[in-house]
């Protein structure tokens, strides 16, 4: 982690692990690529290593991220999807050229067509996110229940009842919110003691 930057949300799913880089988008938003550099970062973190990132490159990833928010949070309400949002889904997807690889030890590796190729990366994210949208993928599209995030998640639980986009955050100032709640309705009930 660098210093004075808002701490990575790592979930276990690229496209809406990138979505949440944007958070609180219904509360004071917090902004987790906030330069070139952090968006390298995340990369990184997710194996789409890139060397550099220009801060045109940035904005490109930020409209693909808003856009992959906008579909999925359609798909999710079962809505329509946006139209603006899934062309630029496609623009993302359709102009890179990364390449899977096997590796010998039976995982997929992700190949850029050159070290600097944020496009790259951006394609196989909106590839992901297009799997999950079109609901190829064993799972469900949900929104988070805290009304300050309402980020869209992808649920991979057994049951489909996950109700937070990440345990340690929402869901848990959820539960201390309905803890405090609670204390103060028993308070104020008069048992007197
Ligand atoms: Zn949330």
């Amino acid at each position: 982690m660098r210093a004075g930057f808002p701490e990575f949300r790592l979930g276990s799913v690229l496209a809406t692990s990138f979505t949440g880089t944007l958070s609180e988008r219904f509360g004071d938003p917090v902004e987790r690529i906030p330069t070139p550099q952090r968006l390298v970062d995340w990369l990184a973190v997710y194996d789409l290593a890139v060397e550099s990132c220009t801060p045109a490159q940035l904005e490109l990833a930020k409209e693909l991220r808003e856009s992959i928010h906008a579909a999925a949070t359609a798909a999710a309400k079962q809505q329509p999807l946006p139209q603006p949002a899934v062309q630029v889904i496609n623009d993302r997807s359709t102009q890179g050229r990364a390449t899977a690889v096997l590796m010998p030890e039976g995982t997929r590796r992700w190949l850029l067509s050159s070290p600097d190729c944020v496009e790259d990366a951006l394609a196989v994210i909106a590839a992901d996110a297009i799997s999950i949208i079109a609901g190829e993928r064993d799972g469900r599209l949900a929104l988070c229940a805290s009304p300050t995030c309402q980020a869209a998640f992808f649920d991979t639980s057994r049951s489909r009842t996950r109700r937070w986009c990440d345990m340690n955050t929402c869901g848990n100032r959820e539960k201390k919110a309905r803890f405090y709640a609670n204390q103060r309705n028993n308070a104020g009930s008069g048992t007197g003691s």
